[in-house]
């Protein structure tokens, strides 16, 4: 067992955070938080435990990034395009080469080697259609400690030629690699079934992947709502349905486990589809502004009772940062309030470090496991030096401008360690 001290800081709802000045968080050898709260309590009362003292640090739980692509980590900042022209010009060729498992393998090192630097210990994952390059990113995954929800891309129709599967292929390999990762690690790795979006799934492979989550419990991860030109594809491409959330509802793929990123046009009927399915949305305010996708209601959807979480959709954002993720929250929804008079849109950094970490937890089924320091969840947490982001190098200040600092002037030295399960994966400098 091992007694970390530093001041403790992490979200209770939207609007509450909780800090400990003087902390201790206790970890056992299986890597569960076993006491958390005062340091002199906790050392009193657990004589026997190591005591490794991180002060002037701090300890926050880690960060939840709910929708990300690794293979287009390469492909960051590819300015000047709108959604669809820009996956044909930048993305697709990007995703064709990781038909080499060899630098699919070399990619995944980089891309979860640069997660657990920024803070994130837990991430959702598009793979590409390649299942062997899909098998080889979570064994990287698996031995350098991440906690990932990943699947290979899936799309049998309206693909460019390299990246076309059948809808067999797609199903088969999807369900092999369930088979293979779903749970492993103790339940550390787990499986997102990645339909890409509804223009390029056929209603068959949509109700496959439906019926794969039922019978395996495993995630649903898509893209929804994201484009006006991409809405009009899906209109034009699935008459019948009124709406492009309906799509998915139809073929069965609205369930508690589903991850839909983006959502940022849809109307009342859709939102209640989600709600009513349990389903979530992902927030991803830079990849939406990069890609002039438009800017989501956030805090309307969140007055709603909508689940949402964020994303940095690399690479529609440009970093792999969620930090800047949540200072994107809350720029765009200032500038939305600017722009439509909409007073009620701010948000502000306690809230989106709440998105940032227990909500995106409750997304995924996990609240009781990771997004915060509480006893018997599992020790998944940031060593952070706020001094870093501070001009003022002040040791001491109301936790509040801490946190926004840190959220607003993120910057990757004030990470010093990142550690999942008790285990630590990053450490500044090592
Ligand atoms: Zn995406």
């Amino acid at each position: 067992m091992i007694l970390y001290r530093a001041h403790l800081l992490w979200s209770d709802s939207l609007t509450e955070l909780r800090d400990v000045k003087e902390g201790g968080l206790l970890v056992d050898d299986s890597g569960r938080i076993v006491a958390s709260g005062p340091f002199a309590e906790i050392s009193r009362q657990h004589v026997g435990a190591a005591i490794l003292d991180l002060r002037p640090h701090w300890i926050l739980p880690g960060l939840i990034d709910l929708h990300v692509h690794l293979p287009q980590y390469q492909s960051v900042a590819m300015d000047g395009l709108e959604l669809l022209p820009w996956l044909k010009t930048h993305i697709f060729p990007a995703e064709a080469r990781f038909a080499d498992a060899a630098f699919a393998k070399a990619a995944a090192r980089k891309f979860f080697g640069d997660l657990l630097s920024l803070g994130t210990t837990t991430a959702v994952v598009y793979s590409t259609i390649h299942q062997e390059a899909t098998d080889a990113a979570f064994g990287v995954a698996e031995s350098c400690g991440i906690r990932c929800a990943m699947g290979k891309m899936m799309m049998d129709q309206n693909a460019p030629e390299a990246l076309s599967e059948s809808t067999e292929t797609s199903l088969h390999q999807s369900a092999e690699l369930i088979q293979q990762w779903h749970g492993k690690a103790d339940g550390r790795l787990l499986y997102a079934l990645a339909p890409r979006f509804a223009p390029m799934c056929s209603p068959a492979l949509m109700r496959g992947v439906g019926s794969l989550s039922e019978s395996t419990g495993a995630y649903i991860q898509t893209h929804l709502a994201e484009n006006l030109a991409e809405i009009a594809w899906v209109k034009q491409l699935f008459p019948d349905c009124a709406t492009y959330t309906e799509v998915y509802h139809h073929h069965g793929m609205l369930n508690g486990r589903t991850l839909l990123g983006h959502g940022i046009h849809l109307d009342a009927s859709e939102r209640a589809l989600i709600r009513a399915a349990g389903a979530s949305i992902v927030h991803c305010p830079s990849s939406n502004a990069f890609l002039q996708s438009g800017v989501m209601p956030l805090r309307r959807w969140l007055n709603e009772d909508l689940s949402i979480g964020l994303g940095t959709d690399v690479a529609g954002g440009p970093t792999l940062s969620l930090w800047n993720e949540m200072a994107m929250a809350c720029t765009v929804s200032k500038l939305r309030s600017a722009l439509l008079e909409e007073a009620e849109a701010t948000m502000e950094p306690v809230e989106v470090f709440h998105l940032a970490t227990r909500n995106a937890a409750r997304a995924l089924g996990l609240q009781d496991r990771i997004g915060g320091l509480a006893v018997g969840m599992d020790a998944d947490f940031l060593v952070v030096d706020p001094r870093q982001v501070d001009p003022g190098e002040r040791a001491e200040d109301a936790v509040e401008h801490i946190l926004s600092r840190l959220v607003y002037r993120a910057d990757p030295r004030m990470v010093k360690a990142t550690y999942v399960r008790g285990q630590r994966c990053f450490a500044q400098g090592s």
